[in-house]
């Protein structure tokens, strides 16, 4: 048998200077453990509260290493980041500004739509390094459109950081530097994960049951 031997490391390069990706966990076994209560809103659990804190801490390792000790600006999307920024920023040391942009694409449905402007920035960025956070990836245009923004404002170095990550969903080319969690095209709900407005509250996340949706278009019809 050949000896197996390891591939020579690529020489580091100017453009080493981005962050290092991480393996990306894939979520695509749901858990049928859904707490008492919850069971009528979601059909299964992607991600429990346990699962989140461990990847939180990991993602924030590595976002502290890569920014370092010059002050940098978290820019966190609202509304479905709040709870995934709340705890990823007491996991870093900073230091950091902490500032908020308000966008909205979804409207009361599961399917994208218009991006609009719910809330601006307080915090100048020009000159800043940013870290944009966001609760999902999905087609990209949330994203793409808020870094292009903070890159119109004069921001030093935007990256971006997002809890879950559905690839397949993609309809603009946009990737994310720190990306939580993989997981398929399902409709998902908890920590920050809306539909309606509702289960933001919830601790875990977890694939919204399609009857929720049903009684949803019903009650709109009525
Ligand atoms: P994109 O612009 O990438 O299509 O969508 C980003 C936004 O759509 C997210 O910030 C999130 O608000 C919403 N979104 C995308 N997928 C889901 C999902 O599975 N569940 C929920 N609740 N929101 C989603
Ligand atoms: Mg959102």
């Amino acid at each position: 048998m050949k000896p197996k031997i390891a591939a020579p490391a690529p020489a580091p390069t100017r453009r080493s200077r981005r962050p290092v990706p991480i393996d990306v966990p894939v979520l695509d076994r749901l858990s049928l453990r859904i707490p008492s209560g919850q069971k009528t809103i979601v059909s299964g659990v992607v991600a429990t509260p346990a699962r989140l804190r461990r990847r939180i801490r990991e993602l924030a390792r590595s976002i502290q290493d890569d920014f370092g000790n010059r002050e940098w600006v978290v820019v966190a999307l609202l509304n479905g980041s709040v709870l995934f920024v709340a705890d990823l920023v007491r996991e870093l040391h900073g230091p950091l500004i902490l500032d908020f942009i308000g966008v909205s694409s979804y409207g009361d449905g599961t399917e994208s739509g218009k991006l609009v402007y719910t809330k601006d920035l307080k915090f100048e960025v020009a000159g800043r390094d940013v870290l944009v956070v966001d609760d999902i990836l999905d087609t990209g245009r949330t994203l793409s459109e808020v870094i292009r923004r903070l890159k119109s404002l004069g921001a030093r170095r935007v990256r971006s950081c997002v809890l879950l990550d559905k690839p397949s969903r993609r309809v603009v080319k946009q990737g994310a530097d720190y990306i939580g969690f993989q997981i398929p095209d399902w409709f998902v709900v908890g920590y920050g994960l809306d539909y309606a407005e509702r289960y933001r509250h919830l601790p875990f996340i977890g694939v919204l049951r399609p009857e929720v949706i049903a009684a949803a278009a019903r009650e709109r019809v009525r």
